[in-house]
């Protein structure tokens, strides 16, 4: 029996979806036409897809499991359940205008023509602020609707913002932000939820180790009590004497996410010498 997964084909997010599965040690063979794949080291099958189909396949059983960005779950709900966020695919579904608009704030948009692919996430965000505007629905290309008169302003996914501004528009307002997420049936037989355990063990390990960095310092003995207060670690930091007396290396894990603000406290408090490393994996 084989855990069944949904991944998109081709697109922002089939890069990021295959590495992950690649970084759990998890290898398949990713024959360009193929929309099927069997891994070699761990009972997954894997299917390649449409992102939008992705949802329907997993609420209707067909894939046990998914990878999809939380826009398009946003813009058309089904019934799966949301596991786990896995920090790529970031992107925003932004309100962009053309240069040219004076943008004075949302209830500009009032009777104003809104092109855009996601009209259900848009329409219940004008709603909340109370504008009533004309929402255009289409599949694709929605950055060069104002410039050929189908609309005064759009709504898309934007990440860098350089599509927009090459196409003369401006990024007004933030309808929502998204990344890529793992969901599931949430009715899987208790063999299948006992793979998907397994897998998920292994994505946490791999989203802890990317949060995550190795860092090693040298430090008067005398602060060892300070600098490990700053650096608590997983358990406690390692502390192994130096070759020179009155020295010790100190040792632990810190998270990227107040790096910066760390390091600056660990040098206040006598560090020296400090060495970041990048972390493969972390079992907690
Ligand atoms: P498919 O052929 O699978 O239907 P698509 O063209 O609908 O693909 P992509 O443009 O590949 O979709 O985007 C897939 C997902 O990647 C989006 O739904 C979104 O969650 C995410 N994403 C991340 N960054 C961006 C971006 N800059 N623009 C669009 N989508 C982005
Ligand atoms: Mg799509």
């Amino acid at each position: 029996m084989k855990l069944k997964i949904a991944l998109q084909r081709s697109g922002k997010l089939a890069e990021g979806s295959k590495e992950l599965l690649r970084k759990c040690g998890i290898g398949f063979s990713n024959g360009g036409d193929k929309l099927r794949a069997e891994a070699s080291d761990f009972p997954l099958e894997i299917f390649f897809l449409r992102d939008d189909d992705i949802p329907d396949y997993v609420a209707d059983g067909v894939a046990d499991i998914g990878i999809v960005g939380e826009n398009i779950l946003a813009e058309d709900p089904k019934e799966v359940e949301t596991l786990e966020k896995l920090g790529f695919g970031r992107c925003r579904l932004s309100i962009a205008v053309p240069k040219t608009f004076d943008y004075g704030g949302v209830a500009d948009f009032g009777d104003k023509r809104i092109a855009t692919s996601y009209p259900g996430v848009l329409g219940k965000y004008l709603s909340q602020q109370g504008v009533a505007a004309d929402i255009h629905e289409i599949g694709g290309s929605v950055e060069i609707a104002p410039s050929i008169g189908l609309a005064d302003a759009v709504c898309d996914l934007v990440s860098s913002g350089s599509t927009l501004f090459s196409n003369g528009l401006r990024e007004v307002e933030t309808v929502m932000e998204s990344e890529a997420v793992l969901i599931a049936n949430p009715r899987l037989d208790p063999n299948r939820s006992a793979l998907l355990e397994r897998l998920l063990f292994r994505i946490r390990g791999v989203r802890a180790a990317s949060q995550n960095k190795y860092i090693l310092l040298n430090a008067p003995s005398d602060k060892i009590a300070e600098i490990s207060a700053i650096l608590p670690g997983m358990k406690s930091p390692t502390v192994v004497q130096l070759a020179e007396p009155g020295w010790v290396s100190i040792h632990s894990v810190i998270s990227e996410h107040d790096f910066w603000e760390v390091v600056d406290s660990l040098k206040r408090a006598g560090a020296e010498g400090i060495l970041v490393l990048s972390i493969d994996q972390m079992i907690r």
